[in-house]
């Protein structure tokens, strides 16, 4: 279903949903068999979808249905109650951070990126521009916004970890600076566990860093694996190559702990299965959890009208992957916070679980 995403009876369906922004986008939470999951809603396969969401009564319950046959119930999660608030000078909360799945606080510090000056540097899959020009956001986030909202967003909605991205900045850091600054002044206001996501700065001693600020967990996310295909999807990324990010996470695993470094790798963009399930191997030997994601063409950029991938390849690369993360001690579940802890862009803690049990 994450591949086709669903089609809503109404389009204001679904008060949590998100169109732009950085990473997976277009999406909208729901609950479905008591796994919460981000479905596509908001891009061009779901509009065609052959699955269609009821409109949801008031305590957000629905159906989804095939061919008119009733498949399950689902639930969207209640609009958040902190998204009321605003912050002490004047923008409102849901502008600085946002729900993600059940309990995640995301953000993204820094809305800009030397990435996205332009089509030739910009990656093909990334909308972090749309949402700043649609005014859905602010640029940058302050330290002193993040704290407030972070505060409420656990008071008020009982959110269990956050997320925090970054455009890159320009400079050697790639965002580690202002994830350092952003993560001290939420963990001096409330104990929320934290993971930071960046390009792998030029320097090591960064991870040390972002861990004193109080970082619990580091993203820095490959998205696609072979090199030439690195350069065609994210001509500007790319410049950081594949074996800058090893060192790197060779370098943040003891900083940060076997399952606390995670990547992004995107399926869907090309790489076959046989790569993406080489490069999880070597990752998961290093203690990195590879957090394998559907493509979600996100309205806008390039890849609007490409399919997501088919369900039969996320097959062939979560059944083994499972496999392969449990045989190397690897849990979502472990993991302090961020993407591969909520799970919810990708089954593949679904196949764990079901290893599991
Ligand atoms: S997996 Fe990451 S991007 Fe997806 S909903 Fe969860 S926190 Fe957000």
């Amino acid at each position: 279903m994450q591949s086709f995403g669903v089609r809503l009876a109404d389009p204001k369906t679904g008060g949590t949903s998100r169109r732009g922004g950085a990473g997976p986008s277009d999406h909208t939470p729901f609950t479905i068999d008591g796994a919460t999951v981000m479905i596509p809603v908001h891009n061009a396969p779901a509009f065609e979808s052959p699955y269609l969401v009821e409109r949801p009564d008031e305590a957000g319950r629905s159906r989804i249905s095939r061919d008119g046959v009733v498949l399950a119930d689902v639930s969207f999660p209640l609009r958040p109650k902190f998204y009321d608030r605003i912050t002490a000078d004047g923008v409102p909360y849901w502008k600085i951070a946002t729900l993600h799945g059940r309990d995640v606080l995301a953000t993204t510090v820094l809305q800009t990126c030397i990435r996205y000056q332009s089509r030739t540097k910009t990656c093909q899959f990334c909308a972090i521009g749309q949402s700043l020009a649609a005014g859905r956001t602010v640029e940058r986030k302050t330290p002193t916004q993040l704290a407030e909202v972070a505060r409420a967003a656990v008071d008020l909605d009982g959110v269990k970890h956050m997320v925090m991205t970054t455009g890159t900045p320009p400079g050697r850091d790639r965002g580690a600076a202002i994830l350092c600054e952003s993560a001290a002044a939420v963990k001096a206001a409330v104990d929320l566990p934290i993971q930071a996501q960046c390009e792998p700065p030029d320097d090591d001693s960064w991870f040390e860093r972002l861990a004193d600020a109080g970082v619990d967990s580091l993203g820095m996310h490959l998205e696609v694996v072979a090199p030439e295909l690195r350069r065609k999807m994210m001509p500007g990324k790319s410049e950081v190559s594949v074996k800058r990010y090893f060192e790197a996470f060779a370098a943040a695993v003891p900083v940060f702990g076997r399952g606390q470094v995670s990547t992004y790798i995107l399926a869907g963009l090309g790489d076959p299965a046989e790569s993406i399930l080489e490069t999880c191997g070597r990752l998961i030997a290093l203690g990195v959890y590879p957090f394998v994601v559907p493509l979600v063409p996100i309205s806008g950029t390039p890849l609007e009208s490409r399919k997501g991938p088919a369900p039969e390849f996320m097959h062939a690369i979560l059944e083994p992957l499972a496999a392969m993360l449990v045989e190397g001690g690897l849990k979502a579940s472990d993991i302090k916070a961020g993407c591969g802890k909520c799970g919810a862009c990708s089954a593949l803690s679904t196949y764990e679980r079901r290893l599991a049990s």
